[in-house]
């Protein structure tokens, strides 16, 4: 690559020479500067001309970009705006690198948000609401929610197949159609043929926000300040007073164990002993584990069922039964005794007073916890049994690691956030969920034997409707079922997209020809939920990993690096944005601003704006060249016009390697410094006199235009992807009356050897700007310098340049 040598100066293209009597010179580009509304124009064009339309019986070779489909209960923000331009430049690229691409465009509007926004809108509860009605409600509320989702999209001119069509390859969706609904069953169906799904009573991550059972993936952690409370037991065998820290003493009651670090002295003596829990004289056994921490609390601790994930795993390890004290509402179960029907901080706060009363609370302290949240509600999640559906992960570790490792991340790290996760997994995935607006489990039960009916593919089914597929029960001949109500958590139905982008549902060879699907690109927090959840469904379904390529991005923060929200006031609105700068501005700052998948980007206006100058820069030079004809006939080009064009090649194929790899701020950049420092600068300033024609041969100039046309074609073609609109739109004013969209990847041929002479030739320039400078003279002087040998080359150019003697 060239080294950044440029003139300080800054020159502009508007006048000719003045001593020049030659040819009127007049730019075919009228406009003096490039007009953000020309880009719906534009836009409209594309779409007329269908120009992005999906073909799948292409003899190209596919690439498909599992598109995430953004949630619309909110419009989209700058975030969003930035990952979908870089989508959309993988789409163009792959388009203009010979390959047939498909590109959807989905609306996630499934699930939980949802029915919340429901139940703020009407002032409902969904429980509470007749089923259907509470559906209808929700289908009403989001009709036109995502539109000015899609509207931004298409101003920033995403060239996604389809816009309005569905039910098709490249067709737009959404995840509550009828058709992606029904594939999210059949996937339900096959798993459970598969004997991959099972049902179990086993405690569950609950959220009484959300009133429903929630995976692991779906829990967060926030530090919490909590109360720890010092109860006094008693040593049955002994008489002994010893003391359990605990933040959760209204789990008293389903006290099973009492623990003490093996390597804990001060405890050794208790081992096998029993332990009498207060206000219930309940005995347990007090036993040495390392799940107990010698410097937390008193060093002892109680194993309730549940209070946290500890609970859990060691009563697990022990073999202890389970007790429940806090039903699905919240509320305390007769376990509780008398707190019975309390909700579970009105228990904590009376179990706490009745402990003081009898002197049973030595100490009180406030501590910082990391507690567990629900993702959603932001609310503290409890353990409960329920009855639910797991899918099969923990048998599996192994198998997905090695799924995904068959993967390519970008950036590399990246694939360490999947792996820790896989790590991390201990239980199977709960998949039922106690919600309406979602995909139902399609199952029907006989009422008088039990057995289960599960339906054939090809339709979708709303059991806790619908009536039972099937008349006869074919175990007791019965004919009394009743249909399953639960629907699923919704990354089950998110965890198939590719399978529904990828035509699963309408062509199975197409689907089988062109697995796994090319592109994933996706946020790092959800890596562990929509990444990992489609790796575990296509190692089940199809035995293959989901992507060739994941490409997992970091966020946009403002510009002192914080995170944009609404309570600081530092969010940055793209509506805005288009408005103000429209989408061109938008688009080549997203990739000069940096590379989203190594860290989190700043945005604020000023460095969009400031990011845009290189399309002023650009137009400019654009409307200088646009004053010359392009010589349609064969010309003997001269050795600087050899020399830039070598530059040109070397810049087309450096590009095209860093499109492959998704490289497009490095693109960008290296686009911006050879037009602005290497082909403005120098290339321009050295044939500017040539090109108008004074003291040179006709072929001389000639030479010259034919190579400002040349470096500006291909400029064009390989800045399209990042800035389609204005790149097609000088495209079609000098070269085609086609679209820009249509044009391959160039391939050059120009290899002269001369670039060799870059880095010489710049640095002459540079000096000679010097010293005029220094001597204080205008750029126009004469001035005596010697040209170097190996610049002879080319000497009439740097003559006329510098005006040498
Ligand atoms: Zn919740
Ligand atoms: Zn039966």
């Amino acid at each position: 690559m060239v080294k950044v040598i440029s003139r300080k100066d800054t020159h502009t293209f508007k006048s000719r020479p003045a001593n020049v009597l030659f040819m009127k010179l007049e730019p075919k580009i009228k406009q003096k500067r490039w007009d953000k509304d020309l880009e719906k124009q534009i836009w409209n064009k594309w779409q007329k001309e269908k120009l992005f339309k999906f073909d799948k019986d292409s003899k190209k070779p596919l690439f498909a970009i599992d598109t995430p489909p953004p949630y619309v209960n909110t419009p989209i923000h700058v975030g969003h705006a930035y990952t979908y331009v870089w989508q959309d430049i993988m789409a163009r690229s792959k388009r203009m690198l010979g390959y047939s691409v498909l590109y959807p465009m989905g609306l996630d509007k499934n699930g939980l948000p949802i029915e919340v926004q429901a139940e703020k809108v009407y002032k409902i509860n969904m429980h509470e609401t007749p089923r259907q009605e509470f559906i209808k409600l929700c289908k009403n509320m989001i009709e036109k929610s995502g539109d000015q989702s899609l509207d931004s999209f298409k101003k920033l001119g995403l060239s996604c197949n389809e816009w309005d069509l569905k039910y098709k390859i490249g067709g737009r969706y959404d995840t509550d159609d009828s058709e992606y609904r029904r594939l999210t069953q059949e996937t339900f169906i096959d798993l459970w043929k598969k004997d991959l799904i099972y049902e179990d009573l086993k405690p569950t991550n609950y959220c009484y926000v959300c009133g429903t059972a929630i995976a692991n993936a779906e829990v967060e952690y926030q530090e919490r300040s909590a109360q720890l409370n010092h109860v006094k037991f008693n040593v049955k065998e002994t008489g002994e007073e010893i003391v359990i820290a605990t933040t959760r003493p209204e789990l008293l009651c389903t006290c099973k164990v009492v623990l003490y670090h093996p390597e804990d002295e001060r405890y050794k003596h208790l081992e096998g002993k029993t332990a009498i829990v207060p206000m219930f004289g309940t005995e347990v056994k007090i036993i040495p584990h390392p799940a107990a921490k010698i410097e937390f609390g008193s060093g002892l601790v109680m194993i309730c069922s549940f209070g946290d994930f500890t609970d859990i795993r060691t009563l697990r390890e022990l073999d202890l039964k389970p007790t429940y004290a806090i039903s699905t509402k919240g509320k305390m179960t007769d376990i509780a005794g008398n707190y019975e029907g309390m909700k579970i901080k009105e228990a904590r706060k009376q179990i706490i007073e009745d402990l003081k009363q009898q002197n049973l609370i030595v100490k009180q302290e406030t501590i910082q916890q990391r507690s567990p949240i629900c993702w959603r509600s932001k609310t503290p999640i409890e353990f409960v049994a329920l009855k639910e559906f797991y899918l099969k992960q923990v048998d599996y570790i192994d198998d997905l690691k090695k799924m995904s490792n068959k993967m390519k991340f970008f950036a590399p790290e990246s694939k360490q956030i999947l792996m820790d996760w896989i790590n991390s997994i201990s239980i199977d995935w709960v998949l039922s969920r106690r919600r309406y607006y979602g995909t139902e489990i399609p199952l029907w039960y006989c009422e008088d034997c039990g057995y289960i009916y599960v339906p054939e593919k090809g339709k979708y089914y709303q059991s806790w409707k619908d009536p039972c597929p099937i008349k006869k029960c074919p175990k007791c001949g019965g004919e009394k079922w009743k249909g399953e109500e639960r629907t699923f958590d919704t990354w089950f139905d998110s965890s198939s997209s590719e399978a529904y982008v990828m035509g699963y549902l309408w062509d199975k060879e197409f689907f089988k020809k062109n697995m796994p699907c090319s592109m994933r690109p996706q946020g790092k927090e959800i890596v562990r939920c929509w990444l990992y959840y489609t790796i575990l469904k296509s190692m089940h379904l199809y035995g293959i990993p989901p992507f060739k390529h994941c490409w997992i991005h970091m966020h946009i923060v403002d510009e002192k690096g914080k995170k944009m929200s609404k309570s600081i006031g530092n969010v940055i609105d793209p509506q805005e944005i288009l408005k103000k700068y429209g989408a061109e501005s938008f688009r080549i700052w997203s990739c000069l601003e940096g590379n989203i998948t190594k860290g989190d980007i700043r945005c604020s206006f000023e460095r969009i704006e400031g990011n845009s100058k290189f399309l002023t820069k650009f137009w400019n030079v654009t409307r200088f060249i646009s004053m010359f004809p392009e010589p349609k006939e064969n010309v003997e080009l001269t050795d600087t016009d050899k020399w830039i064009l070598d530059e040109l090649n070397l810049l087309v194929e450096r590009t095209k390697k860093n499109y492959e790899n998704y490289e497009f701020s490095v693109i960008a950049e290296d686009i911006r410094n050879f037009v602005w420092n290497t082909f403005a600068s120098h290339y321009v300033e050295m044939v500017k006199t040539r090109a108008y024609g004074e003291g040179f041969t006709k072929e001389e100039q000639q030479s010259a235009w034919y190579t400002l046309h040349q470096v500006m074609r291909n400029i064009l073609k390989i800045l399209s992807p990042i800035t389609p609109f204005i790149t097609d739109y000088i495209w079609q004013e000098l070269y085609s009356e086609d679209s820009i969209c249509k044009e391959s990847y160039p391939e050059l041929e120009w290899k002269n050897g001369i670039e060799k002479l870059s880095e010489k030739l710049l640095e002459f320039n540079s000096k000679v700007w010097k010293s005029k400078k220094d001597q204080g003279l205008s750029m126009k002087s004469e001035i005596k310098v010697t040209i170097p040998d190996e610049l002879k080359v080319f000497e009439k150019d740097l003559v006329r340049m510098h005006n040498l003697k």
